[in-house]
């Protein structure tokens, strides 16, 4: 992707752990590459088309001054997710923070921090088989739009679909939707469990009956295994109340593992079926 750069930004700021650093303050040095896609405001000429990076470094200058931390961690942090959530047009960030004047009592060019953070396209998958399904679902997606750190970006249709895992209960009503997140995959994971909560959802019996399901399908190429999560989720491949809705919204998306498009997964579980 394209880049704008903005090359060591001179801030003076408090931040600091000491008390004289929030006191008297010091040199800070901002640098940030914008991941940018700049190819249609360079054809046009047209600054509406890309990123105004005066106005990125007003918003570097006002919140470093703004605010005091006690971490170039923690100024980092926010202040990539401020730049992310106030200018639409960045889809990710690297972002370092300077301290030419650290008060180490040793002889440094400088200490700085940086990092990387960037909106990830994820995919959940949503179910209910207990009480008002729809409104359950619908709470869910509600609870999405209100977080600013995710944007609902698609829904897809509700299909009522017959129980598996060998528990006699009632059909569910499956969605999925695609949403963008500053999140990482875990923060995700505690968000929509705590989504769930919400929705009076308890854990009983495995598989057993539920006022609200979510489950992290895919999410952004990310490939892990780990005890509380695993991504992309183990069953979607043979979960056709996961990929049917999944298909009508993200066909082409690509299972990192399997190599195979979302399509051909939903129409190879569909034609093992007749
Ligand atoms: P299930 O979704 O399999 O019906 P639960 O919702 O009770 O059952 O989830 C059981 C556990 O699965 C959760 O506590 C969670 O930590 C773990 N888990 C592992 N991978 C994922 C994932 N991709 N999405 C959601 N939960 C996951
Ligand atoms: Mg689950």
């Amino acid at each position: 992707m394209d880049v704008i750069n903005i090359k060591q930004l001179e801030v003076f700021a408090n931040h600091g752990v000491l008390r004289e650093e929030n006191i008297l303050g010091q040199k800070f040095l901002v640098s940030a590459s914008l991941y940018v896609d700049t190819r249609q405001a360079g054809r046009e000429d047209n600054l509406d088309l890309s990123v105004n990076y005066a106005l990125v470094c007003d918003t570097i200058r006002a919140f470093m001054k703004d605010n005091t931390f006690k971490l170039i961690e923690a100024v980092a942090e926010k202040l990539a997710e401020k730049i992310l959530l106030e200018f639409d047009k960045i889809k990710s960030i690297k972002l370092e923070i300077r301290k030419p004047w650290a008060p180490i009592m040793q002889s440094v060019d400088y200490v700085s921090v940086e990092i990387e953070r960037g909106w990830k396209r994820a995919y959940l998958s949503m179910g209910s088989n207990m009480g008002d399904k729809r409104a359950y679902l619908d709470n869910a997606i509600d609870a999405m739009e209100a977080e600013p750190l995710c944007r609902v970006k698609k829904i897809s249709p509700f299909y009522v679909t017959a129980p598996v895992g060998g528990v006699e209960q009632d059909d569910f009503l499956n969605c999925c939707v695609e949403i963008e997140t500053l999140l990482s995959p875990y923060e995700l994971l505690d968000f929509v469990n705590g989504i769930e909560a919400d929705n009076n959802r308890e854990r009983i019996i495995h598989w057993g009956p539920r006022t609200l399901d979510i489950d992290i399908v895919l999410y952004e190429g990310c490939v892990m295994s780990e005890e509380r999560l695993t991504i992309p989720h183990r069953e979607m491949a043979v979960r056709e109340f996961v990929l049917r809705p999944l298909n009508d919204i993200a066909p082409y998306e690509i299972h990192p593992v399997l190599n195979k498009s979302v399509g051909e997964l939903f129409r190879n579980i569909v034609d093992d079926e007749v």
